[in-house]
């Protein structure tokens, strides 16, 4: 990070509205809409009935240096990851399903993430990335009012699958730095029936708008490391189930040409996947480079190096 960086966070925290954000957000999690579920339930009391299993409490699966994600994220130092436990989404091939729907993890308090989030910077991490944040933004603000006050000076990262509220990213405006969501489907059956949520693709694409709007194209300091911006992943499916074809097309023509995007090549069948075809085969290489190729055709600024990899890796 250069040194004249300063993430958006630390304005908002010397104004006092850090703190707003942290009330406003735990007041939701009573009748609880902060994701794009809705359950209405009141997460305070009990866990019950929440779509995410996760009550007032984060659960926390593990944290750590990462060096495994896009170029921008990781540079020398690695990205500064907090792996939550749970997930708004269902996907029935989730390569973590027994962290993102089994639960394994260990309940904390917002001393604990802020303790993390402090941690990750002291490893000498370039951010901290939070992995399926969605369904636990009131604890993430509140860990990180403490971390603020204490010295913590990362970008945020918000990692997220993408099915979020318009209402909870307007807490997040000036807060988050870099958001890097899926773009998984473009058809809502297809969502419905591989991750189990209703109408995937006008709440994820709403949301990757109010993205953009906060925090605008991705951009990088003069090492190629990550500030301020958008990163979006696409995960290419079998027999063309992800419509990818149409999601870059959203992409170009209404975020932006210049969206930093990762087609990403690894799917492989997990979970449930083996009974479920076209999703018990690995994809191939023709499906693979027919979405990188309209990646670049639309112009798109694509991960080269992690797409290099994919390529040798498979
Ligand atoms: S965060 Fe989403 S899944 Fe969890 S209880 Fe709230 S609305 Fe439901």
């Amino acid at each position: 990070m250069s040194t004249e960086f300063e993430p958006a966070y630390r304005a908002l925290h010397r104004s006092g509205e850090l703190k707003r954000r942290v009330a406003l957000a735990y007041a939701r999690l009573e009748a609880c809409d902060l994701c794009a579920r809705e359950c209405g339930v009141n997460r305070r009391l009990s866990p019950e009935g929440a779509g995410c299993h996760t009550g007032e409490r984060a659960i926390v699966s593990s944290y750590g240096p990462h060096f495994g994600e896009e170029s921008p994220l990781v540079g020398r130092g690695g990205s500064g990851t907090i792996f939550f436990a749970w997930c708004n989404l269902r996907c029935q091939y989730c390569q973590n399903y027994e962290i993102s729907q089994g639960g394994e993890g260990y309940e904390v308090e917002p001393e604990e993430l802020a303790h993390m989030m402090l941690s990750l910077q002291n490893q000498g991490c370039h951010n901290l990335n939070f992995v399926s944040p969605s369904h636990v933004v009131p604890q993430i603000l509140a860990g990180l009012l403490i971390a603020t006050g204490a010295g913590l000076r990362l970008p945020l990262v918000y990692n997220t699958g993408g099915y979020d509220s318009l209402k909870t990213l307007a807490l997040l405006d000036g807060v988050v730095d870099i958001y890097m969501p899926d773009v998984k489907y473009a058809d809502a059956e297809v969502a419905r029936r591989y991750s189990r949520v209703p109408r995937y693709p006008a709440v994820n694409q709403a949301a990757v708008k109010e993205m953009h709007r906060q925090v605008g194209d991705l951009t990088m300091d003069e090492r190629g490391v990550a500030q301020r911006g958008l990163l979006v992943r696409h995960l290419v499916l079998p027999g063309g189930l992800a419509g990818t074809a149409e999601i870059i097309r959203f992409l170009r023509d209404e975020i932006s040409p210049d969206t930093y995007t990762n087609v990403m090549a690894q799917y492989r069948p997990c979970y449930r996947a083996g009974n479920l075809p076209p999703l018990d085969r690995p994809i191939t290489n023709q499906e693979y480079a027919e979405a990188v190729s309209l990646a670049q055709e639309a112009g798109l600024r694509l991960d080269e190096r992690r797409t290099r990899l994919m390529w040798l890796w498979r």
